[in-house]
C-alpha cells in the first residue's frame, strides 16, 4: 500500500502531517493513516466503493476522511 502525504491533516500527537492510504478490499477500500514521526496515530475506517468511479476519486475521499478524523 502506496501512501500519500495528507495536505493539511496533522497528527494530535505531535502535529507532524498525517500520511494516508487505501487498502482494496474488494467491495471497498481500507483507509489507513499514520503519523511517520511518533507513529502513534493509526486510524482505520472503511470506504464502500458505492458511487466511486476510480481510485483517484477514492482517494479524495479518504483524504476528506482522514481530515474529519
Ligand atoms: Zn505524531
Amino acid at each position: 500500500m502506496q501512501l500519500r502525504r495528507h495536505p493539511s491533516a496533522n497528527c494530535e500527537c505531535c502535529g507532524a502531517s498525517l500520511w494516508f492510504g487505501l487498502k482494496d478490499e474488494g467491495k471497498g477500500w481500507k483507509v489507513v493513516s499514520e503519523c511517520r514521526n511518533c507513529w502513534r496515530d493509526v486510524l482505520v475506517q472503511y470506504l464502500p466503493s458505492q458511487n466511486i468511479d476510480d481510485e483517484d476519486e477514492a482517494y479524495e475521499r479518504a483524504e476528506l476522511m482522514v481530515q474529519s478524523g
